[in-house]
Order: C-alpha cells, then structure tokens, then sequence
C-alpha cells in the first residue's frame, strides 16, 4: 500500500469558508494585493506558515485542563521541565512565551559589540536579536545548501573548513557559541547530519567555544537523520534526538514548531552563569522562572506535544506528506527547491515566471493568483522580502521562492490534492500572469504591510 494515511482520526473541525474566485477578486484587491493584509476566514487553505498553527491533540487539551497556575514552582513546570531534559538533557531549561524570547535573553547575556556568531543560517529573528546587541550573525552553510536545484540529503550542513577558519581569523575570545539551525529553516527546511553535528562539536572542542542549537524542528531533522544517514534505521528517533543534543551545551527553542502548541518556547543551557543572568533577564521581561512567559497550562501541553512529536509514525506521516506535495508539483512541471524539506515546499517563482522580471516579482504575482485561483495562501520570499536596499533603491534577491509552509496535523491529502491541483492548473495558463508593482511601502519589512497592484 502506498497511500500516506493521516495517523489520526478527527475529533473537533473548524469550518473553511469555500469562496468563489469572483469574491476572492474582491477580498485580495481590498488587501491591496498583500496576503499578510487578508482576514484569515477568507481563506481557504491557509500556508502562509508552520509556526503556532498546529493542531493539538486531545490529549494535548486534557493536559490544558491539569495547568496549575500557581506563580512559582508549579507542577506544571516540572512536567515542562522533565519532558524537555528527557530529550535534550541539559542543566538549566528556562521557559518562554516564544523562541525569540529566548533568543533575545541568551544574546543580551552574550552578545555584543566586537562578537560575531557562526550558524549553519540564522533565522531572521536569530539575526535580529543578535544585531540588536551589536554582535555579528554569520552564516557558514555549506555550497551545496545554496543551490535550489541540487539534491544533497543534508543540505543544512555547516561548512566545517569555513568555520575552523572564522574561528582562526575573528578569534576565539570573539565567539561566544557556534549555532547550528536544525532544520536549516531559512535554507528551505533542509536537515544537518549527525556528522555535521558531532564534527561541529569536535571543533567548538578544540576552541573551547559551546555549541547551541536552534532546534525549532529537532524531530523532523532527526527524522531524516533516521532515513538518510548510515547507521540510525534502526535506532529510534528519541536516541537520535537525545544523541543529537549530547553533543550541544544549549538550545533555543520555540514551541510553536516541533512542540505542536500554538505558544511558547525556552532556552536550555549548561552554564551555571550563563543561566543566572539570564533568569535575572527573564523576571525583568518574561516572568518567574518557573512559568516565563506563559501559562500553566501551555507548560502542560507542551510537555504532551514534545512526547507526540518523536512518534515516528507522526514523523513519517509529516515528513512524506510535505514529499509527496513537493513530488506532485515536480511532476506537473513546477520548479521547486528540491529535495523537499521538513516543513514546506518552496516553488522557485522565477524558474516558473521567466516572462515575469525580479523587479516586477514573480513570487509575489504566483502567490495572489495562488490565493485568486484556488484562495491558497502562501508567503513570498524573495525581492519583496529582501530587495529593499537601506538606502532606498532596490536589488533583485538571490532568489524569487514562494512557500507553501504546512500546518502540523492541520490538512488532509484531499486538501494537498486540491492544492496540487490548483498549482498544475495555473501552470497550464502561467504566460497569462502579470507582473506587480508596489503603490506604497514602509521603510522596513515592506512585505508585511506594503501595498500592491497589477502592471498593465
Ligand atoms: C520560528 C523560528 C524562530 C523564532 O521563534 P518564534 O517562536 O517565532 O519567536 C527561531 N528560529 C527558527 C529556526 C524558527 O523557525
């Protein structure tokens, strides 16, 4: 047999307003052509991301109904506390209202002017909170994770020569952790090698640097981990993962991913020092360390989510549905970054487009006709996302991506199917699409709140 079947029956649904194009033309120009601006009702399947839109399962909400929200040492906590360090065993794990919470506390204890921190590739939030200190986000992927039509099984990969010699000319006293993002979310969802990981050890080792890990998707990577590298078949995916956080002295985490919770996040980390100042950090703006910046109750639900997630029969389920989409779309001709990562599929607007020029978007025109033809919604990145210069003027991006991004334990295969067939048919009619103009931006993020219109 070779049908996926969800690992789960339905218990609670949630009605999807089915619109016609003709009211979709409507609800996208009063949007002025931007998808962040649409009201979620009006769409019908909704990509726009995989972070805090995950379905909880009842499990999960029974364990909402036993949060204790006593303020300090909670039951709850402990619950949290014990369903963290059962994966990722280390001495200090501090929760947070999410993972940028956490990112904010570790490099304001850490950061700093004159301070550079190497990843595999930061996330933008990670970039951001590292910036925000004055410190330097570097990102040190390996060439082959740079290539959207190149299939490597782990292109989330560090390059380990590129690191060593960072390391070498910035100097050791300069980095205060070497970071590894796994999946590799800003390089499309692609997973790092035990290898990759256990060599970046070896070096952060010899320098004396502690490695950390984003781990927003642990149990997808250790998923492809299990299938693509030699040696872990048969090893379950709760060693996989435990052995992929030995090697690591911390982690930042957000909850919203591979935690399936809508909110949430912590930081873990072994440093006795390190984790006093940022507990000091965390009462100032989070909360008392036994709940940070959450509810009992969310505690609860994501010590429930963490030991769902390391299921391998979920995992496979996850992992070959996202395939199975990005196989489907690769079969009607759509260019996608290939292989297929963790959590979504990126179709390579500019390979599809090529009448269509950067500066006249490409992602930004298949992702309104995307949400037109069929009322998907999906995320441009690519020259909206990233062309803006500081100074003003404008620069086609490295590249023209649209991300259908895929909500955990949220859609059905005829959902997918639906989706697969709605991509292959505007394919089929793709020289008609127009490109866009943008009529008013602000002067930063200008893809959030910027608005659009059709160029004649
Ligand atoms: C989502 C994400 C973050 C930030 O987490 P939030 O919960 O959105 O604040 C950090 N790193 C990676 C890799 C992510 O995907």
């Amino acid at each position: 047999m070779i049908t996926i079947i969800e690992p789960f029956r339905i218990k609670a649904v949630e009605p999807i307003l089915m619109t016609t194009r003709a009211e979709r033309e409507e609800f996208i120009k009063e949007a002025n052509y931007n998808l962040f601006k649409l009201d979620s009702e009006k769409v019908i399947i909704d990509f726009l991301t995989d972070s805090g839109t995950s379905s909880m399962s009842a499990r999960q909400w029974g364990s909402i109904m036993q949060g204790d929200e006593s303020y300090a040492g909670s039951p709850s906590y402990y619950r949290f506390k014990n369903a963290v360090a059962n994966l990722m065993p280390f001495k200090h794990i501090i929760p947070t209202h999410q993972g940028r919470a956490a990112e904010k506390i570790l490099f304001s204890v850490i950061g700093g002017k004159g301070k550079f921190i190497p990843n595999n590739t930061h996330f933008d939030t990670t970039r951001a909170n590292i910036e925000y200190t004055g410190a330097v986000g570097v990102d040190l992927v390996i060439e082959e994770g740079k290539n959207p039509a190149l299939e490597h099984p782990f292109k989330g990969n560090i390059n380990l020569e590129r690191l060593e010699a960072f390391i070498n000319e910035k100097g050791v006293e300069n980095i205060p952790v070497v970071m590894l993002t796994v999946t590799n979310n800003s390089g499309g969802g692609q997973p790092v090698a035990m290898e990759n990981i256990r060599a970046t050890k070896e070096i952060c080792k010899k320098y004396n640097i502690p490695l950390f890990i984003d781990a927003c998707r642990f149990a997808e990577n250790a998923y492809f981990i299990k299938t693509r590298e030699q040696g872990y078949a048969n090893v379950t995916i709760e060693n996989i993962v435990k052995e992929m956080f030995s090697y690591a002295d911390g982690c930042t985490m957000s909850a919203k991913k591979d935690a399936l919770v809508n909110i949430g996040g912590w930081l873990a980390l072994n440093s006795d020092v390190w984790a006093q100042q940022a507990r000091n950090l965390l009462i100032l703006t989070e909360g008392f360390p036994t709940y940070g910046g959450l509810a009992g109750r969310d505690l609860e639900a994501i010590a429930t989510g963490l030991e769902e997630v390391v299921s391998e029969d979920y995992l496979h389920y996850r992992i070959v549905s996202t395939q199975y989409l990005g196989n489907h779309l690769l079969k009607a001709g759509i260019p996608i970054v290939r292989p297929t990562g963790g959590h979504a599929i990126y179709i390579d607007a500019r390979a599809m487009l090529p009448h269509i020029k950067p500066l006249q978007y490409p992602g930004q025109s298949l992702a309104i006709e995307m949400y037109l033809h069929a009322g998907i919604r999906a995320c441009e990145i690519g020259t909206v996302m990233f062309g803006l210069q500081p100074d003003g003027t404008e620069k086609e991006a490295a590249m023209d991506l649209v991300r259908l991004a895929i909500p955990r334990r949220v859609y059905t295969q005829s959902h997918i199917d639906y989706v697969i067939e709605a991509l292959t048919e505007i394919n089929a009619n793709k020289n008609k699409l127009k490109g866009v103009k943008i009529t008013w931006q602000p002067e930063q993020l200008r893809h959030f709140t910027a608005n659009f219109d059709f160029i004649d």
